[in-house]
């Protein structure tokens, strides 16, 4: 070594010394963790005391823009300013969906043993994609996708995988529809896909990010209750095959986002099943009521589906971030995400243990079935069950109840949903729709329920969804007075 070698490597070496100093913040010790930890905490107890009482949506003037004036920098911020500003400009406006005021579009829900689990799986940082990485953390997912197949009733060769929502498990399922019927670019054109108006948008979305944007959507008649009418959709696919096109797949909702009407699978499914075409199940709101035993007989038929769709962060109130996708046989679904990459050869493959990371779009992901398993391991289904056929039977209250202010209600509730509307006799469409929306304006500056509208044959109506695990009856009677409220100040 020469002198200049050696002068060289020392200073290296202080310069090593010297970074390691500076990047030390990254791992607190154990008393600022604990620091950090009892603030957070605080924080997370300061809201959920307050959550009760907290306004289901809350109008602010700046919308959470004070945050911006605390850009980014290359030093920090204490803890206390940094929660100060999360409380203010982040957790404070707009809905809060785990409220139980929170009747608008689908509520989400949050429950606290989910939030203590990302904690967990964020602190060990497993990585849940290939079963080689944690095997235990794949096992785990594995089970709780399993316990969902189950709930739906598919066979053992079913497949599946918890992604981050509805939508990409959706994705998930339809490029998988799209392999299983061997569909490549030149049969697009002359693919059809079979729904009503009221399939959810994230469908159309899915069909043309898998390069199916081209394919024939044929919207097929609902029945007055919203649901597809079986016998319009075995003559639509009759027809299209008189005239030389190639009907490929049947999307069904179990529980629709505008109405939460349930399309007649059972029915459906025979037809698919006789036409050879996929059938794709969307019960992202509706899938868990199957915990309950009305649930189980409003969605009989669902095991009869290709795929199928379930959001745990919906009718299971987990926070926002886990959608599951589920096919009948887990074949199609391995082989429409095969992969291969040379720096991953030491990754072994695990004979009956599927990685996550080989039927998803996904390779590195978050540990989300943590999320998932810890309130169930430790409340049991039970609890589940049960908050499920409350809600089930709190819409069935609301729909009793609003009809008998005046309002005028849609079909009854199949599933939590209730669609209504203000139409006093002798009001023209054009002033229901106006009356409808000012109530809806009304109840959201009112702020104590959030309610939100949807356009039903022209009409302006109003929703109202059971989902949160905390709203009780006590929520819908207050939704029921604000109601008639609003309706008597804009009559
Ligand atoms: C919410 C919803 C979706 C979309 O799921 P995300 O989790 O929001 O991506 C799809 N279909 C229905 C019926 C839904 O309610």
């Amino acid at each position: 070594m020469t002198p200049a070698d050696d002068q060289e490597r020392e200073a290296l070496l202080a310069r090593l010394r010297q970074l390691e100093r500076a990047g030390r913040a990254l791992e607190p010790g154990a008393s600022r963790r604990k620091r950090l930890r009892n603030a957070v905490v605080a924080s997370t107890e300061r809201f959920l005391r307050k959550l009760q009482t907290l306004k289901a949506y809350e109008e602010t003037e700046d919308k959470g823009a004070g945050l911006l004036a605390s850009p980014i920098a290359e030093h920090g911020i204490s803890i206390g300013a940094a929660l100060a500003l999360l409380e203010h400009d982040v957790i404070r406006p707009g809905a809060h969906p785990g409220a139980p005021g929170h009747l608008a579009y689908i509520p989400g829900g949050g429950l606290y043993h989910a939030a203590l689990g990302d904690f967990l799986a964020a602190t060990s940082n497993k990585y849940a994609g290939i079963f080689f990485g944690a095997p235990g953390a794949v096992r785990m997912e594995n089970m709780l996708v399993r316990w969902v197949a189950d709930l739906v009733g598919y066979p053992a060769a079913a497949g599946g995988t918890i992604a981050s929502g509805g939508s990409i498990a959706t994705l998930a399922a339809l490029a998988t529809a799209r392999d299983a019927h061997g569909l490549t670019g030149a049969d697009v054109a002359r693919a059809v896909v079979y729904l009503t108006d009221h399939a959810h948008h994230c469908i159309e979305k899915a069909l043309r990010l898998v390069g199916l944007g081209e394919a024939q959507l044929r919207r097929t008649a609902m029945d007055p209750r919203f649901r597809m009418r079986p016998g319009a959709l075995a003559d639509a696919i009759a027809a299209d095959r008189a005239r030389g096109l190639r009907p490929w797949l049947v999307i069904a909702g179990a529980g629709t986002t505008d109405t939460g009407a349930i399309d007649p699978l059972d029915e459906i499914a025979t037809i698919a099943a006789r036409e050879r075409c996929w059938f794709h199940v969307d019960a992202a709101y509706g899938g868990f009521f199957l915990l309950t035993d009305e649930g189980r007989r409003a969605l009989r038929g669902i095991e009869r589906s290709d795929s199928v769709v379930l959001d745990p962060h919906k009718s299971l109130f987990l926070p926002y971030g886990s959608g599951i996708v589920l096919v009948r046989d887990a074949a199609p679904l391995l082989a429409a995400h095969d992969y291969a990459g040379s720096y991953m050869q030491d990754a072994l493959r695990e004979p009956g243990e599927v990685s996550p990371a080989d039927v998803s779009p996904e390779l590195t992901r978050h540990f989300r079935g943590l999320r998932m398993w810890l309130p169930l391991i430790l409340l049991g289904t039970r609890p589940f069950r049960s908050a499920l056929e409350e809600k089930l039977l709190l819409a069935r209250y609301f729909y009793r109840e609003v009809g008998r202010l005046g309002f005028e209600v849609g079909p009854a509730p199949e599933l939590s949903v209730v669609t209504f509307r203000w139409a006093p006799p002798g009001t023209s469409l054009a002033r229901a729709n106006e009356l409808n929306r000012a109530i809806v304006d009304g109840v959201k500056r009112d702020g104590r329920v959030f309610l939100s509208s949807t356009m039903l044959d022209g009409c302006f109506t109003l929703r109202m969804v059971a989902l949160s695990f905390r709203t009780h009856l006590r929520t819908i009677d207050l939704a029921l007075r604000v109601l008639r409220e609003q309706a008597s100040a804009v009559t």
